[in-house]
């Protein structure tokens, strides 16, 4: 019943005539991952971050034909003042840099004329490893191991069926958040000992290649950084940890790429927050012209460019014009 409604409301158009009212604005729509084959990856990706490619083609088809696509250089125009916004603003992000981005994702942008960001977590690329959330999955959805000790508060952890081990590996994932670089590395080859599953490579690989990076850019999208190795930048206490991700990222795609990388989103593996004051100031001083964030909501003038609201994105072709429609109304999803 209540789908019906929503399809009802939806179909009556109110939508488009309402949104023509709202001040301006712009939805930063948030994706990861878009697959032929979605559950294949349940055990690696997680279904979770995962747009069917049907439905990613759906949903650009819609934002072409129904709303005003805009690059993040335009929302920071937007953002710093200079540049109006059309109504129904919206722009499309990327997180984490996974190879069917290029393979699936980019011909179908092109294809509707939409302008997106990638975020890319440098090391993972061209890296036998994918980012640390990807190995810790994997181990705790194929070890053959019945229980699992969390070793830092004593606690076991059964492993018998699919809710047990995502008990599990929400634990986990929670110890390795704050953690990056070679310690990260460690805890989480540590995990992947205690499991008795080997580390986790792909093949054929999972993430973007360098060239693929270059071409993603050169077609006129926007490449930016989502750190080195993906940690909580908000619980990462060594100052000069949290610049080294910020900034040698950054150096890395610019080295790669050949062009000046203003833009950056910060990772939120499983802690709240995953951005504070502190790593605002510290995304400024490494250079950084806007940042994204996974705190729900629309953008508008007045908002810092350095902490830029996103929305989650359902899979659904009517749950997403739904929660598209609200965001820009201003409704927090
Ligand atoms: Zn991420």
């Amino acid at each position: 019943m209540k789908q019906l409604v929503k399809k009802g409301i939806i179909e009556c158009g109110i939508f488009k005539h309402v949104l023509r009212f709202v001040p301006p604005c712009v939805a930063v729509l948030r994706y990861h991952s878009v697959l032929d084959r979605p559950t294949d990856f349940e055990k690696t990706i997680g279904t979770g971050i995962i747009h069917s490619s049907g439905q990613f083609k759906a949903q650009m088809e819609l934002l072409a034909r129904k709303y005003n696509p805009v690059s993040l250089d335009d929302v920071l125009s937007f953002l710093e003042g200079g540049r109006k916004l059309p109504p129904r603003a919206v722009a499309v992000t990327f997180d984490d840099g996974f190879v069917d981005n290029y393979e699936i994702a980019k011909p179908i942008l092109d294809h509707y004329g939409i302008p997106a960001a990638f975020y890319i977590a440098v090391s993972s690329i061209e890296s036998p490893f994918p980012p640390w959330y990807i190995r810790l999955r994997h181990a705790f959805y194929t070890s053959t191991e019945s229980s699992w000790l969390d070793q830092v508060c004593k606690k076991k952890y059964l492993l018998t069926d699919v809710f047990t081990r995502n008990d599990a590996l929400v634990r986990a994932c929670q110890q390795c958040a704050p953690l990056a670089g070679r310690a990260q590395d460690l805890a989480v080859a540590e995990l992947e000992t205690q499991l008795q599953v080997e580390a986790y490579k792909p093949d054929p690989g999972l993430m973007l290649t360098w060239d693929q990076i270059r071409r993603i850019q050169s077609a006129g999208h926007i490449i930016g950084s989502h750190t080195l190795t993906h940690p909580n930048m908000a619980y990462v206490a060594d100052l000069d940890i949290l610049k080294h991700e910020m900034i040698s990222s950054k150096e890395q795609i610019e080295r790669h790429i050949g062009v000046p990388v203003i833009h950056f989103s910060y990772p939120s593996p499983m802690l709240e927050p995953h951005w504070s004051d502190h790593t605002i100031d510290v995304c400024r001083m490494a250079g950084y012209r806007t940042a994204t964030t996974c705190t729900s909501g629309k953008v508008v003038q007045g908002d810092n460019p350095l902490a830029i609201k996103r929305m989650w994105v359902p899979d659904t072709l009517q749950e997403f014009e739904w929660c598209l429609s609200w965001t820009l109304l201003g409704r927090t999803l």
